[in-house]
């Protein structure tokens, strides 16, 4: 017997028959014997209605209010999981977040979990019950407040449970079989991976590839769950296995680049001719970290004159009217001539371990780029990871350009 967490995303639990083929993927692992907990996301499309809904009601709505809105969208799935499992004759019940408790910060939006209590659950085991747990949220305990994890948290949720009742294996299902060497929507030739490693997964989650949250990732690896991204739309008597995300060592192929990823969330902002002289940098960025706006790409251009230079960096999308706001009200502080903003940018990166022991990777991809005519408006480089800023209306070019370019083509 093994303890397991199925988690279930959003086009998984879409409407009632798929809820009901989710049942069956949960039927197959009580009747080998396994203690299950399942964790759902709202039906897709859902959480983006409530978040709509609160934009409408207010502009700048009560982000505590914010979590108890959204929060409801994992309540519902979870009440209907667990009713189409007693159809079929499984014991099961459900649990909100902060029944468990899944106690987290107060961060309304972008709570981070710290700890689970694993008291209730181990009982509910003990009765041979299903958990069928609504993800994406959880209590901020000392305000007494619900709280939500950020997009795509039901990722977290899932492997913090796994983490907290020391699941075996946390099986990630979602509308494709695994993790893909980019987004299998963009480029059909993708190829899936049977493995992937920890330190990868995490570069691809960040550079934009949604098939897990970031910091689910964090802490799969933190506590060394053992977690794979499979195929909910699998034959349910059937499945294949997916990917598993895992330790470096582990893998015995190890490929120079391992993945393409893409982010349209990016924004450019340009400030032309500013004072070349001591703390201008820290002028402008340090009024922007402590604004919480993150700052991604920086250039900054040597100046010929010594006089002045052209800084540009990136932000995200949701903080380029902000950071523009700011910049401009900094005018007289550091003295530039124009302030130029671009949103139809998109970051391409590529990721892999092999690009700590092989040099010329990205220079290979800035080649590649030019020849098909695509301009780089931005170049970030780290030990396993490069990126590229580009205009947007080249993102499918470029990143099937990369994706062939080492090699990542399915035969
Ligand atoms: P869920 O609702 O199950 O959480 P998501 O939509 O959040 O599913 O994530 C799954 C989607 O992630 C896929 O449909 C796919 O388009 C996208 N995706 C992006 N990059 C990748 C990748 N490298 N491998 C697999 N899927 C990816
Ligand atoms: N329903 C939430 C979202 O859409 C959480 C999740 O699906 O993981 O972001
Ligand atoms: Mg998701």
């Amino acid at each position: 017997m093994a303890r397991l967490v199925m988690k279930f995303g959003g086009t998984s639990v879409a409407n009632i028959e798929r809820i009901r083929n989710v049942a069956q993927h949960v039927k197959r692992e009580v009747d080998a014997g396994h203690e299950v907990a399942v964790v759902v996301s709202a039906m897709s499309g859902k959480t983006n209605e409530l978040v709509a809904w609160c934009a409408d009601a207010s502009k700048l709505y009560d982000k505590r209010e914010y979590d108890a809105v959204v929060a409801s969208g994992e309540q519902v799935t979870s009440g209907l999981l667990a009713i189409a499992l007693q159809e079929i004759g499984i014991d099961a019940r459900s649990w909100q977040g902060w029944q468990i408790p899944i106690r987290t910060s107060d961060a309304h939006g972008s709570a981070r979990i710290e700890s689970i209590g694993d008291e209730r659950l181990g009982e509910g085991f003990a009765r041979k019950e299903v958990a069928v747990i609504a993800g994406f949220q959880g209590i901020h305990e000392a305000t007494g407040r619900l709280t939500t994890l950020g997009r795509g948290g039901s990722d977290t949720s899932a492997v913090a449970i796994a983490a907290a009742i020391k699941a075996d294996r946390c099986d990630i299902y979602t509308d494709v079989d695994g993790v893909y060497t980019t987004d299998p929507r963009i480029v059909p030739k993708a190829r899936r991976l049977d493995r992937v490693a920890f330190e990868e997964m995490l570069e691809m989650a960040s550079l934009g590839a949604k098939v897990l949250q970031v910091r689910s990732v964090e802490v799969a690896m933190v506590h060394k769950v053992k977690t794979f991204v499979r195929s909910s739309f699998d034959d349910p008597a059937d499945p294949r296995p997916g990917t598993l995300i895992c330790d470096e060592e582990d893998i015995v192929e190890q490929q120079v680049v391992t993945g393409i990823a893409f982010s349209r969330d990016e924004a450019q902002l340009t400030l032309r001719r500013v004072s070349d002289k001591p703390g201008v940098a820290a002028a402008i960025f340090v009024p922007l970290a402590e604004a919480n706006i993150n700052v991604d790409m920086i250039i900054q251009v040597v100046s010929d004159d010594a006089k002045s230079t052209d800084i540009t960096f990136t932000v995200p999308q949701a903080d380029f009217e902000r950071a523009r706001a700011m910049l401009e009200g900094m005018h007289g502080d550091i003295g530039y001539t124009t302030l130029q903003g671009a949103t139809d940018v998109v970051k391409i990166s590529a990721i892999g371990i092999g690009m700590r022991s092989h040099a010329g990777v990205a220079a290979r991809a800035f080649k590649a780029l030019a020849d098909k005519g695509i301009n780089i408006r931005a170049i970030t480089t780290s030990e396993i990871k490069f990126s590229v800023l580009i205009d947007a209306e080249y993102t499918e070019l470029a990143v099937r350009t990369l994706h062939t370019l080492y090699g990542l083509d399915k035969a």
